[in-house]
């Protein structure tokens, strides 16, 4: 039977999969990525590249990092690996900075929730083929580094998107850090996750944060919100993450976005014509085949 431990960590060195992994922006993502690749074994150092002093210092006193530091070059200049977990235009803005700072050998990988933007500039700032671009299926509302935890990828899903251009050993490496975060890798075109998660995920954000919107901006709409029981408060969850993140992934993955509205308007025109003509069994149908679809995704068809 294979050494599971083989993908992570040399079996005739036992040198760890990256000797030095620097994490650029050790927040909710990056800094659960260290907490699980240093519990299993595959990386030596963790070097932090946060903005704010109090992130560097929570990511330290959390052991979320070995070192931190606010000097992107200093930070990037010895790593076998750097991973990109800032806001996802931060990270396309970075890439160039990593190319220049970071040794040549040295390979790139972000976790970006909207990917062919970010695997355009990899592409251009690697042309030998050493960015990985990834987006790990996994999260909460809570965001920054106080609120990470090194199971938060256990059995998530974590989405690669290589290019023409990528190296398959890159892929493979990076791969195997997912593996050892406890995740599952599957790969994926670019331009299709960005059409895939305008739908099922950034649309649900987006009509989570207009419905809220929605009720404050009618007549008595804070009153009304203090009568609010599990259903409202249930279907505007994800409202409660941060907008700043949130407005990044809306404009940077636009046209997929605009297109998944479109969809949603027509299903909401839909049943507004129906409720308006008093067509219960126009009505009762597009209920029931919404129900249907949604027991079939929490069972499984
Ligand atoms: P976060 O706010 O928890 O962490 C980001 C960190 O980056 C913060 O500590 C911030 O101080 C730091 N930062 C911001 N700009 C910086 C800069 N220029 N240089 C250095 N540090 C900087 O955010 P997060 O939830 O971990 O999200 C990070 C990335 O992960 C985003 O690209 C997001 O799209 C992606 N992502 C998020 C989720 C989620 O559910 N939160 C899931 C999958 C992917």
């Amino acid at each position: 039977m294979p050494d599971p431990q083989s993908a992570i960590r040399n079996p005739q060195s036992g040198e760890p999969l990256f000797r030095r992994m620097t994490v650029v922006g050790a927040g909710l993502i990056g800094g659960s990525l260290g907490l699980a690749a240093r519990q299993a074994g595959a990386v030596g150092t963790i070097i932090g590249v946060n903005r704010s002093a109090e992130s560097r210092e929570t990511a330290l006193r959390l052991g979320l990092v070995d070192e931190a530091t606010e000097d992107l070059a200093a930070g990037v200049r010895e790593a076998n690996l750097v991973v990109l977990a800032v806001p996802v235009h931060r990270i396309v803005a970075l890439i160039p900075e990593v190319a220049r700072h970071a040794p040549e050998s040295c390979l790139v990988t972000d976790v970006g929730s909207v990917k062919s933007p970010i695997l355009q500039a990899g592409d251009a700032a690697f042309p030998d083929g050493r960015f990985v671009a990834g987006h790990p299926i996994a999260g909460q509302e809570r965001s920054g580094p106080a609120a990470a935890r090194a199971d938060l990828f256990q059995g998530a899903t974590w989405i690669l998107t290589p290019s023409a251009r990528t190296r398959p050993e890159a892929v493979e490496r990076v791969t195997a850090l997912c593996g050892a975060a406890a995740a599952q890798v599957v790969r994926m075109d670019a331009a299709w996750h960005d059409e895939v998660f305008a739908t099922v995920s950034h649309l649900p954000h987006l009509v989570a944060y207009a419905l809220m919107d929605a009720v404050l901006h009618m007549e008595r709409g804070e009153e009304r919100l203090r009568y609010s029981a599990g259903g409202l408060r249930d279907f505007t969850r994800v409202a409660g993450s941060d907008p700043d993140m949130w407005r990044d992934i809306f404009l940077m993955n636009r046209e997929a976005l605009l297109r998944s509205v479109t969809a949603y308007r027509e299903a909401v025109t839909r049943l507004e014509d129906a409720i308006r003509i008093g067509d219960g069994e126009v009505l009762r149908q597009q209920l029931l085949q919404a129900r249907i679809a949604r027991e079939e995704l929490l069972h499984g068809s």
